[in-house]
């Protein structure tokens, strides 16, 4: 692996508060991979942000009766706290309402446009009858015209699965007012992505460590792609960079083209928040750099086609380039849906379990250990509060928890100090030996994104820590050969200080507890802030960060010294109450009829 990781993970939408399905697909799995990389010593830039223009934004804003400015900057605080509670340790969470990011976007709307890129076309559209304001695609219904559902609606019909166009639809309706729309022409610029279809076919066909499905489904989409409007009959966007639309408040720049070049314009806010302006170069166009892109499996080829298109249509002749192209994606890790308690989630319908509702009343390592060992990684899976309450309680509770409280109450027992150890025997040595494995074992599995599988690997030696303990019985040996008793509890202190920092990427908050608890006074798994960030703009705003300064333990065994004062014992992770799993469906059910 490289020695230079841009993890980019998927920007979250501002129109509302995040549920659990959400950073289940990317948040989690982006912060173990980061984490990691951080711990191996590799230099990790990871940035993200609040996605904060576009059709949700106004229609909830109008709903609400506020400005889209405000919901979005409502939701972007709320976003940004629960990102940081649950410890998702980003160089940079910024946001799309900065003046950096309206810079970057337009320089890249300008030079596409300078170098033939985007095409105008004049297509009608539909605006309400009533407010003369655009309709967005989904707002308009009617009957499909394929299957003669009634409730298809402007983008596709949901009954027959069919792609549709607004003017497809038979006796067209605005969601909003049940009035029929006026189709007036609209002059629109469209990226013309059939321009880059051999590049992109170039670049992907000699792919070798591609998912073969990712492969095959993107080389296929390319063979099918159509110009894409940019811009769209909106007031809230980012503005078109072009003299003749200045003064125009109609017409925005399209906030799927604003949001996928967050991945640039944060990276840049970053570097200039350094000091050094010109840092994210050394991610974005340094050959040995590698890009890997955190998503949801809806959005994957858009990110292998389309935002590579963006890239290739720039090049070395942006405003930003400096005469070198920008990296191409290297990867993308997808995960699959998260269902809750066998349904979909659903904001509008009260199906949902927020961010802030797990982390106001449980533990943010519970949540963070159930979305990797039980989460959408491979396959859809789905959220029970019972197995919610099992997991912490049998595995988080009784294996890890139960290794590392028991190592530290029989040090206690020893003295309160690491002691010094005698001839160690093979039994010492193997399950040392095989706990420090987990460096290589654990690591190669996080490289290859097999999340869950690694954090089943870092149980499997907390275990194999616990066998070692109760086949030695220190307990027995502290009355009859002391020297003997000091020798176990030696090694197994080892290993339960190697097992921290194996655990770290995934349980930073118990990890760094229990590196403390160990005697230390550094820091191993460091937590990002909430803060504001001033960008080269002079726009000030909300950001989550890495403090300044901030630390990582060592991807490594490593010893702790003899003679180190430990802490008594306090327990890692809280054990639940049975009952918490009539309480949450209860509330469930409040909230699903409310
Ligand atoms: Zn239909």
């Amino acid at each position: 692996m490289a020695d230079r990781v841009f993890v980019a993970v998927a920007w979250p939408y501002a129109n509302g508060p995040r549920h659990i399905g959400h950073v289940a697909g990317f948040g989690v799995p982006s912060d173990v991979f980061a984490r990691y990389h951080r711990m191996k010593g590799d230099a990790v830039l990871m940035v993200s942000g609040t996605d904060e223009h576009g059709t949700p934004i106004t229609v909830a804003a109008d709903q609400e009766g506020v400005s889209p400015a405000a919901l979005a900057d409502r939701y972007n605080q709320v976003i940004t706290e629960d990102l940081a509670d649950l410890g998702l340790a980003y160089d940079l969470f910024t946001r799309t309402t900065t003046a950096n990011h309206y810079a970057v976007v337009q320089d890249l709307f300008a030079t596409l446009h300078r170098k033939g890129y985007l095409i105008e076309r004049t297509e009608p559209g539909a605006f309400s009858a009533t407010t003369g304001r655009a309709l967005p695609d989904r707002y308009v219904e009617g009957t499909c015209p394929h299957c003669g559902s009634d409730s298809a609606r402007g983008d596709q019909c949901d009954d027959c699965g069919k792609q549709l166009d607004p003017t497809d639809l038979i006796d067209p309706r605005s969601a909003s007012d049940g009035e029929a729309p006026v189709f007036r022409e609209s002059n629109h610029f469209y990226l013309d992505l059939p321009a880059f279809a051999e590049a992109l076919r170039e670049w992907i066909e000699p792919r070798t460590d591609w998912r073969p499905n990712i492969k095959k489904f993107t080389l296929n989409y390319i063979d099918e792609l159509k110009p894409r409007p940019i811009t769209r009959d909106i007031d809230w966007g980012v503005p078109i960079p072009l003299p003749e639309y200045a003064d125009r408040d109609d017409k925005k720049i399209y906030v799927w083209f604003d949001a996928v070049i967050g991945y640039l314009s944060a990276a840049i806010e970053w570097a200039h928040s350094t000091g050094d302006p010109e840092r994210w170069r050394e991610w974005w166009q340094d050959e040995a750099a590698k890009h890997l892109y955190f998503m949801g499996k809806d959005n994957i080829v858009f990110h292998t086609t389309i935002w590579p298109s963006l890239l290739l249509g720039y090049g070395a002749d942006g405003g930003y380039s400096d005469g070198r192209p920008l990296r191409l994606p290297d990867n993308v890790v997808s995960s699959e849906f998260l269902t809750m308690e066998g349904r979909k989630f659903s904001s509008s319908r009260g199906v949902v379990i927020y961010v802030r509702d797990v982390l106001d009343r449980y533990q943010a390592d519970a949540l963070r250990y159930y979305l990797t060992i039980a989460g959408p990684e491979q396959q859809d899976t789905d959220f029970t509060w019972s197995e919610f309450v099992r997991r912490t309680n049998e595995e988080l509770v009784a294996t890890w928890g139960n290794v590392s409280n028991r190592v530290l109450r029989l040090a206690q027992q020893l003295g309160g100090t690491v002691p010094e150890p005698g001839a160690l025997t093979d039994d010492d040595r193997a399950v040392r030996d095989t706990v420090a494995g987990g460096f290589a074992s654990v690591g190669e599995l996080i490289e290859s994104a097999h999340f869950k599988a690694a954090l089943q690997e870092a149980m499997r030696l907390a275990g194999e820590t616990n066998r070692y303990i109760s086949a030695q019985e220190p307990w027995k040996l502290r009355k009859t050969d002391e020297a003997r008793a000091r020798t176990v509890i030696w090694t197994a202190l080892q290993c339960t200080h190697d097992l921290a920092r194996l655990f770290a990427p995934f349980l930073p908050f118990s990890s760094q507890r229990l590196h403390e608890q160990l005697g230390h006074d550094d820091v191993i798994a460091p937590q990002p802030v909430v803060t504001t960030n001033t960008d080269a703009h002079g726009d000030e705003h909300r950001v989550l960060r890495l403090p300044e300064g901030a630390t990582w333990g060592r991807w490594a065994s490593s010893d702790l010294p003899v003679g180190q004062p430990l802490s008594p014992p306090s327990p890692l992770f809280t054990k639940l109450d049975p009952a918490v799993v009539d309480d949450e469906l209860a509330r469930l059910e409040a909230r699903a009829s409310a």
